[in-house]
């Protein structure tokens, strides 16, 4: 009998029982917290109260594992936004055209994404489920993990031997701790930290254009002599919208009602400060502030057999870039083909580790280059050309496309025919930038 055991059960954990599953005997699934019976709030997951999209790639990918889960959310009332065709977007260099690609985003409340997934993740019952239940230790030895200690709330606690443990707790995971207990290597970590802060506010939207209009992203003005602050505002189900206000270092997002609609009245674009004057704020502002870039390299390390790691416990990117629940779909979907492919062995987890973390690396280098000073746009061509290619970027089909494949996590076109037309467009003078009216003309829910 092989027996599997994840700690953590949120986003990565269910996944990864879910694909468990199909390839031990026995499943356990030890989470901390309780889940709520319907799409709600609950504790332990403080991020939930910000936005969360889903894109491309990891929206296919939950598709793969859990066949009709996209499906499910939008009948839910989640919004699906082309990028950039639904989506009104102020770079640096100025506005996106509108045009059709491949990439998207699904939008909708952390807690509708989670109640649709763990549904569906765990409807087999072939998990068993221990809610109010944390994983307190390792045990075994440096070169073997042979299961964990469990701590229930009313105090008890208990041993569960296992095959695998697989590590999903998220940002708060104990992991290379407990694994330093064994004896086992120290597992390194690498930060970077850009000083992210977010400031989110739930409304109710004007019915008669709540789900109509398009996804609205405001980065930061740049050029003055200090930072400012960028914004997203995402239609969400129940006719709401979700509006987020962040800011890096030195220019914090204004905490409080009054201090939120200054900042939103402070944007590159007035854009949103009229949406959000004809919407009804629900609750209050939420702050969140541990958004730092964070990974931790487990695959360097040699670790005992019979130890996984995924989801934010491995890789944790700033969430401006929307990754993270991409990032554990895709990883749950390899985590399938490795144990296809060396059995549900635990002498096969340090291989699996090695995978897993060529799936995460992607974000985590499209998200550190841009946060460290030098950065470059997330496309796959010489650093040289970064700055003019900002400016072709805006109005060229071609260029648009391949850009929102790379940050919806799609992988890069290769062909020489597809790279021949990048090149030309890069050759060819760019497009007129468009000014405010005629960039929010594009949509014409916008101009009710
Ligand atoms: C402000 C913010 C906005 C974000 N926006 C987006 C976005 O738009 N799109 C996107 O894809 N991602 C986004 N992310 C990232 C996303 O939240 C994470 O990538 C995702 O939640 C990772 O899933 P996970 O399961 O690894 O961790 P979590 O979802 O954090 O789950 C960890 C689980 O482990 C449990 N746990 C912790 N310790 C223990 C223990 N010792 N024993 C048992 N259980 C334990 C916790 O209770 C929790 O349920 C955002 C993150 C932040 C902070």
């Amino acid at each position: 009998v092989t027996a599997a055991v994840v700690l953590g059960g949120g986003f990565a954990g269910v996944l990864a029982a879910a694909v468990l599953a199909r390839h031990a005997d026995e499943v356990v699934l030890a989470e901390r917290g309780r889940y709520p019976q319907g799409p709600d709030l609950r504790a332990g997951l403080p991020q939930a109260h910000h936005n969360h999209v889903l894109v491309t790639a990891g929206a296919r990918a939950l598709d793969e594992l859990l066949p009709g889960t996209t499906a499910e959310l939008l009948a839910r009332g989640a919004h699906r936004r082309g990028l950039p065709d639904g989506a009104l977007i102020l770079s640096a260099q100025g506005w996106f055209r509108r045009c059709e690609t491949d990439a998207y985003l699904l939008a909708c409340s952390r807690w509708l994404t989670d109640h649709v997934v763990r549904g569906r993740a765990l409807a087999a019952g072939s998990v068993t489920v221990l809610e109010e239940t944390r994983a307190v230790a390792l045990t075994g030895d440096a070169h073997r993990v042979t299961g964990v200690l469990l701590r229930h709330r009313d105090g008890r606690t208990r041993a569960l031997r296992a095959d695998l443990v697989v590590d999903a707790a998220g940002r708060a995971s104990q992991a290379p701790r407990w694994l330093a207990g064994l004896g086992a290597p120290a597992v390194d970590q690498e930060v970077v930290d850009p000083g992210l802060a977010y400031a989110t506010r739930v409304y109710r939207a004007p019915a008669d254009i709540a789900a109509a209009i398009p996804a609205v992203m405001i980065h930061p003005r740049f050029g003055g002599d200090r930072p400012a602050l960028g914004a997203t505002l995402f239609p969400i189900e129940g006719g709401r919208w979700i509006a987020t206000l962040t800011g890096t270092r030195g220019c914090d997002p204004p905490d409080g009602p009054d201090g939120f609609a200054s900042g939103v009245r402070a944007l590159a674009s007035p854009v949103m400060a009229r949406l959000l004057d004809a919407a009804e704020p629900l609750g209050g502002v939420r702050m969140y502030r541990g958004t730092a870039n964070r990974r931790r390299y487990f695959e360097h390390a040699a670790l005992p057999d019979g130890f996984l790691a995924l989801g934010d416990a491995t890789v944790a990117v700033n969430p401006v870039h929307s990754h993270g629940m991409s990032v554990a779909a895709l990883s749950a979907l390899r985590l399938d083909v490795e144990l296809a492919r060396h059995g549900a062995d635990p002498a096969a987890l340090p291989k699996v580790q090695s995978a897993l973390a060529e799936v995460a690396d992607r974000s985590w280098r499209m998200a550190t280059d841009q946060d460290r000073p030098l950065a470059v746009p997330p496309l796959s061509v010489p650093r040289r050309r970064a700055a003019p290619l900002s400016r072709h970027l805006l109005g060229s089909q071609p260029l648009m496309a391949e850009l929102f494949r790379a940050q919806t996590l799609l992988p890069p076109s290769t062909n020489a025919e597809t790279r021949a037309v990048l090149l030309r467009e890069l050759a060819r003078s760019p497009e007129p930038p468009l000014t405010d009216d005629a960039a929010v003309a594009q949509f014409p829910a916008l101009a009710r």
